[in-house]
């Protein structure tokens, strides 16, 4: 069970010196997870470190493909009212 980084990731560092398992490195063109080292922070944090930090959405997926900051999820905006806006904004 590993989590992955998507090119979404703008490369800001935040992630890297909080992994417990050193499974993050700086690579191009944005940062990677080594699958063999990422347990999803199991026996260390209750929360994925990586995930708690990152300041993008969806740069981070979990072994499924899902973003696990979804859009708005950062923002402050529930899913369902971002979803609305996107397509109030889409059919404009
Ligand atoms: S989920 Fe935890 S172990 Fe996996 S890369 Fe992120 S910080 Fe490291
Ligand atoms: S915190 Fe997010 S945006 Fe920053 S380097 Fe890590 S994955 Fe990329």
């Amino acid at each position: 069970m590993a989590f992955e980084i998507i090119e979404s990731c703008v490369n800001c560092w935040a992630c890297e010196p909080l992994c417990p398992n050193k499974a993050i490195y700086e690579a191009r063109p944005h940062f990677m997870i080594d699958p063999d080292k990422c347990n999803e922070c199991a026996g260390d944090f209750e929360e994925s470190q990586c995930v708690s930090i990152c300041p993008i959405e969806g740069a981070i997926l979990n072994e499924l493909g899902e973003a696990l900051n979804p859009p708005g999820s950062l923002t402050g905006i529930l899913p369902a009212k971002f979803a609305e806006l996107v397509a109030r904004q889409q059919a404009a």
